[in-house]
């Protein structure tokens, strides 16, 4: 049974992503850091599933885990970098310790599990990395400068690490969700949800479940050919 880490997987995206991948046969471990509960709640309604608890941002959390995995079911198979957070306001006001906080998780969180994922893949000629950027990290928000540069970085870093690793039979892509329901949009106003809602061509915001399963795709043998691309998931509100 091959093995996959799916970062922030206790809600949302990720938590969906646990839940498909796990149908699709993987063994899951599903990294959480606040909401234990609900990462043990999803690990007891699935098959071969293990939560795992650590912060994405810290490399002694994120080394502790890739070593729990390597430990216990031989390594890391496949990898969803999928933490995140956001942060809305306008730039100048960010206090230095919101930027860390954002770049942290979101990028360096990224390169972190990447890093002490690709031994066992390198060592095994195979695996999967697939990172979860945001279409802000291709267009830009206004409002929100420094998540999407950090996710414009998820899609850079997809390109490079794609160039760097597949000679060792791994692929790297990316997914870049639109407006997605989960909680990270929970504090929008009904203003700003309408004003979003209509300039998406589908009229409609975006499910977990239409992000998970472009991951399962990726992650699928239907996309043996596909390496360093990054996949919009977003209604259409960014085409390019
Ligand atoms: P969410 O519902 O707020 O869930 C975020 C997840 O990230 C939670 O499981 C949380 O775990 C985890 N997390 C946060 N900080 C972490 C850390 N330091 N270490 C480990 N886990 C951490 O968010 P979501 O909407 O599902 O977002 C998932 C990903 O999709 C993010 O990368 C986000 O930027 C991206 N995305 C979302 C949207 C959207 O509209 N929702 C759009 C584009 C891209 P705990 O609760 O356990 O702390």
């Amino acid at each position: 049974m091959r093995t996959a880490v799916i970062t922030g997987a206790s809600r949302g995206i990720g938590s969906k992503a646990a839940e498909t991948l796990s149908k699709a046969g993987y063994r899951v471990i599903i990294n959480y850091l606040h909401s234990q509960s609900k990462a043990k709640a999803l690990a007891d309604s699935l098959n071969e599933a293990y939560p795992f608890k650590a912060d994405v941002s810290k490399p002694d959390d994120v080394k502790a885990m890739f070593d729990y995995v390597r430990d216990r079911f031989a390594g890391t198979d496949l990898l969803v970098n999928n933490a995140g957070v956001s942060h809305i306001g306008v730039f100048q006001l960010m206090s230095d310790i919101e930027i860390d906080r954002v770049l942290d998780i979101n990028l360096k969180g990224a390169v972190l599990c990447s890093k002490y994922a690709l031994p066992d893949m390198i060592k095994k000629h195979s695996g999967l990395i697939i990172n979860v950027a945001s279409m802000w990290g291709e267009v830009g928000a206004s409002c929100e400068a420094v998540y999407s540069a950090s996710k414009a970085g998820i899609i850079g870093f997809t390109k490079a690490l794609a160039k760097e690793v597949g000679m060792s039979g791994i692929r790297v892509n990316c997914v870049s969700p639109g407006v997605i329901d989960t909680d990270m949009n929970k504090d929008l106003d009904s203003y700003t949800l309408s004003y979003l809602t209509h300039e998406i061509p589908l009229k409609r915001i975006g499910s977990p479940s239409e992000v998970s399963s472009v991951i399962r795709f990726l992650a699928s043998e239907d996309a043996s050919y596909l390496n360093g691309i990054t996949i919009g998931i977003n209604g259409g509100m960014v085409i390019q």
